[in-house]
Formats: C-alpha cells, sequence, structure tokens
C-alpha cells in the first residue's frame, strides 16, 4: 500500500493567519513548514481511500493530480477534518462515506446536499475497501465521544493512524495498535506543552515506543514547533505530499 500525507497541519494549518513566528515565516517563503490540514490519502491497486477530507481537499487533490476516489472514512466530526468534503460539489457524485453512526449523522447535517452514500460502520470489527484491511478504533479527544483512529493492514503489514487523541487511549484499542509497521500520531505540540486533547511529541513519541512501532511520523503539527528543517533534526515531523510505500 501507499500513504500520502495531504496534510500535516492541525486545525488553523501553518502559517496561522495573522502570526509571524519563526515557523509561519518559514511557510509564507514556501518550506516545509507550510502545513495544509489533516487528510490522507490511502493507495492499494485496486483503488484510493481518503482519511478524512481536510478544508484544504481542493488544493491537495490538484497538488496530488487526483481526481475520483473510492471512498471516504471520517475519524471524528471537527471541522478540520471533514469540512472540505463540500468540494466534491460536480466533481465527483455520491461519494462513499464510512464511519461510525454518531460521527457520520454529526456530519451529515452539512453535506447532506452531496448526498453521499453512508456506510455505517462498527468499532473494533474490520472491513475491507480497495482490497485493504481497515479496523476503527477508539482514542481520546474530549469533548467529542467517540473520536477513532484507523489501523490498516495489507497481509503482514499494519500501518496504524491515530487520528486525534490525547494520551489515553483506551487499552482495547493499545492491544490492537501494537507492531505497527508505521505510526502515523497526533502530535499537536513540542514537548513543553501540554494540551489535554491531543498528544504533544513527547507523548507521541511514547506511544510509539510502547506500541514498538518500526517507524513513526508525527502530524497535525501547530506553528509552535521550530522551523521544519530545524525540527525535523530531532523528531520525525511529517510534511505535506510525504509518501510512504510499505
Ligand atoms: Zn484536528
Ligand atoms: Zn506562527
Ligand atoms: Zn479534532
Amino acid at each position: 500500500m501507499k500513504l500520502t500525507l495531504l496534510g500535516t497541519g492541525d486545525a488553523v494549518g501553518t502559517p496561522k493567519i495573522g502570526c509571524h513566528c519563526p515557523a509561519c515565516e518559514d511557510a509564507r517563503l514556501g518550506g516545509k513548514s507550510q502545513r495544509l490540514r489533516f487528510s490522507i490519502l490511502v493507495e492499494s491497486d485496486k483503488g484510493k481511500i481518503l482519511i478524512d477530507t481536510s478544508p484544504d481537499l481542493r488544493q491537495q487533490f490538484l497538488r496530488q493530480n487526483l481526481s475520483l476516489i473510492d471512498g471516504v472514512i471520517w475519524t471524528h466530526g471537527h471541522y478540520d477534518h471533514y469540512s472540505g468534503f463540500g468540494e466534491f460539489y460536480r466533481v465527483q457524485r455520491k461519494v462513499d462515506v464510512y464511519g461510525i453512526p454518531e460521527t457520520l449523522d454529526y456530519i451529515n447535517q452539512y453535506v447532506s446536499f452531496l448526498e453521499p452514500r453512508y456506510h455505517y460502520l462498527k468499532l473494533y470489527e474490520s472491513f475491507e475497501l480497495i482490497g485493504l484491511q481497515f479496523t476503527l478504533f477508539k482514542v481520546d479527544h474530549p469533548p467529542v465521544e467517540v473520536p477513532i483512529g484507523v489501523i490498516i493492514r495489507e497481509k503482514d503489514t499494519k500501518v496504524v493512524i491515530t487520528g486525534d487523541t490525547g494520551p489515553e487511549i483506551p487499552e482495547a484499542s493499545l492491544e490492537l495498535m501494537k507492531d505497527p509497521d508505521l505510526l502515523i500520531a497526533d502530535a499537536i505540540v513540542p514537548p513543553h506543552i501540554r494540551i489535554k486533547k491531543h498528544m504533544n511529541s513527547e507523548e507521541a513519541t511514547a506511544l510509539a515506543e510502547k506500541l514498538n512501532a518500526k517507524e513513526v511520523v508525527l502530524t497535525h503539527l501547530s506553528h509552535l514547533f521550530r522551523p521544519h528543517n530545524i525540527e525535523s533534526i530531532f523528531l520525525p515531523l511529517g510534511y505535506d505530499g510525504q509518501i510512504f510505500e510499505l
């Protein structure tokens, strides 16, 4: 399978409107600190699935030369994870969307005009799309009641995407997340800052160690990190357009 990080930013993206910190200035100069909002493209030889629909979806599709996709999995109903779905207007009709009922029913209030085809899923029950096996697991992202992460398997290869989460991930989920070849982890801020509903980079790298991840990449990054080229010497920061082939 192939994964592309279409957007590695937090809800506001980098540069943040009105901010002139070093990361935002690097982003304005076109450096890798420039971060669109969260979406991940998952590809197999049978198709393409999007994890979340970033508010920057149009730009992401144009950059990656993408057009039709085979489905969307939504992790939770936060603006930065679903609102770009409107970009399918007059581009792709009746997109197949997947998620737990709470998330689909909430997002439906905003996207019903596009008449997506809803597929209601259960936590911890695997399902197959584009020849890959997907499993949704509960994470910790208050006040969202049931935020999810996604496990993707292809034969012996396993990728875990945490989705937006704090460090208090339920034990049942941790058990399933073990031993990934790649962990894509929410790490919104550097270690000196703590935010209850997201992991900081220290908590994310500790999770990678606990899960025995072969490789970890940090995403959902805010402008509070140093510019990418400096910070990435010390931390496995992702960047927009980064590709993983497993
Ligand atoms: Zn988010
Ligand atoms: Zn800034
Ligand atoms: Zn969120």
